[in-house]
């Protein structure tokens, strides 16, 4: 197949029922595949914008994107467009030389936040291990602290290697994987209190606070938005000890939240910030930005084989600069205040099922109740029957997070199939 019939094939809707399929079967899968995942029992087989198909070739509203990185959806034709670019181009070099691409998407997100320098490497966990690690050096070098502690908020989430596992305020991530990294300590969100009272406790002997690790928005934990005073009194906190404060943007990041960064909901900035799901809208790429005065690793310090390769960079820029042309900030501000209000409506249709609806532009959640046994997993199989991908955040709180560019008409079919699911569970 010439490589533009590829690009027309992936540009072009395929109708339903009439995908070709690659052949299938769940049982030799699972033999092959390490069994690290929970599946939902789905075989997706291509897309386009807000729909996938299956290898049945039935479609399905896509209101998981991927997690939270499918940015401008399935098929996108400025990522077709750089995905086809790059590789023909040029698409992995190494650090070893200077990559024009790296250094564009740098200044892009440098012109976009408040950082002053950006490290690239492949995912969330990569770019939080990396702030760990900066936050680490600076500690020792500037703070002179011996043995640096990392304050991170139960119910976080920060990935999946040991040092993010650690970071992570969840016992069920940890379990069996000990022992763990030292040097971290977990304390509610949304508590100043309880961080006033872990900086002061802390500080003994060579240990003392160097860092604190919060979401803007926890995503995994059940989509709870950062309070706002919170948030401030925390930056007061860092300013006048001199301890770092770290953002993980990876999921809310992007554009998701209605801004392009979360912490512009918070009007606070980061020392630190990491970035990744929605960055390449889908291409694997995680970032590490921090402003000058920490940007304190020297040459041989960190790195990554793959990170900031000319293959994802120029992907990931393409996407950037698509959201800033195409103004769909705008769009995930309507659609989530349109999805949050059809989901509120909803909640009151079903008030003894559904607790909270909550969440910033396009990451939002239904939190169930919590004295019914009903859970999000059992919700978002009802979904797959309605022909809508959700995703559960935790066991109790159905998460959505559509691409970016979801329509007036999808958001509508979205709530149209929710209502049906909580008509069928109830009824
Ligand atoms: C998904 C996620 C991560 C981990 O990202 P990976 O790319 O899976 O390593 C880290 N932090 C947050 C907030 C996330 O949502």
């Amino acid at each position: 197949m010439s490589l533009q019939t590829l690009v027309e094939e992936a540009s072009i809707p395929p109708a339903s029922g009439s995908v070709s399929s690659i052949p299938f079967d769940s049982d030799s899968f699972n033999e092959a595949v390490m069994s690290t995942y929970g599946r939902f029992p789905l075989a997706l087989e291509k897309g386009a914008g807000c729909r996938v198909w299956d290898t049945q070739g039935r479609e399905y509203l896509d209101f998981v994107a991927g997690i939270a990185t499918c940015t401008l959806g399935h098929a996108h034709p400025a990522m077709v467009e750089a995905v086809t670019r790059q590789i023909q181009k040029l698409h992995h070099v190494s650090n070893l030389y200077y990559i024009p691409e790296q250094g564009e998407l740098a200044k892009w997100i440098i012109q976009h936040s408040c950082a002053d320098r950006v490290f690239f490497c492949n995912s969330g966990a990569e770019a939080n291990e990396a702030a760990i690690k900066l936050a680490r050096k600076y500690a020792h070098t500037v703070l002179d602290i011996e043995k640096p502690i990392i304050l991170t908020a139960n119910a976080s989430f920060h990935g999946r290697t040991l040092a993010t596992i650690t970071a992570t305020g969840q016992p069920k991530y940890q379990k069996y994987f000990d022992p763990l990294v030292p040097g971290f300590h977990y304390v509610p969100y949304n508590d100043i209190t309880a961080i006033e009272t872990a900086i002061s406790e802390l500080d003994e002997g060579d240990y003392r606070v160097a860092a604190i690790l919060l979401e803007p928005l926890q995503g995994e934990g059940g989509v709870r938005p950062g309070d706002v005073a919170y948030f401030q009194k925390l930056r007061q906190i860092c300013d006048e000890t001199g301890i770092l404060l770290i953002f993980d943007e990876v999921q809310v990041g992007m554009g998701r939240s209605g801004h392009l960064w979360g912490y512009e909901h918070l009007g606070v900035e980061p020392d630190i910030f990491t970035s990744a799901k929605g960055l390449g809208g889908g291409i694997p790429i995680g970032a590490m930005m921090s402003k000058k005065f920490c940007a304190v690793f020297q040459p041989g310090e960190h790195a990554s084989t793959f990170g900031g390769n000319p293959f994802v960079c120029g992907v990931a820029l393409s996407v950037c600069q698509t959201l800033e042309k195409e103004n769909i900030l705008q769009n995930v501000c309507e659609r989530g205040e349109q999805l949050r209000t059809g989901l509120k409506a909803i909640a009151a249709k079903y008030p003894q099922y559904i607790s909270e609806v909550r969440g910033w532009g396009l990451i939002n959640g239904m939190e169930l109740a919590a004295d019914i046994s009903l859970t999000a997993g059992e919700v978002v199989n009802a979904a797959i029957s309605e022909g809508l991908l959700l995703v559960p955040a935790g066991p109790k709180v159905v998460r959505f997070v559509p691409p970016l560019i979801v329509s007036q008409a999808e958001v509508d079919q979205a709530l149209q199939a929710v209502d049906k699911v909580l008509a069928k569970i109830t009824g």
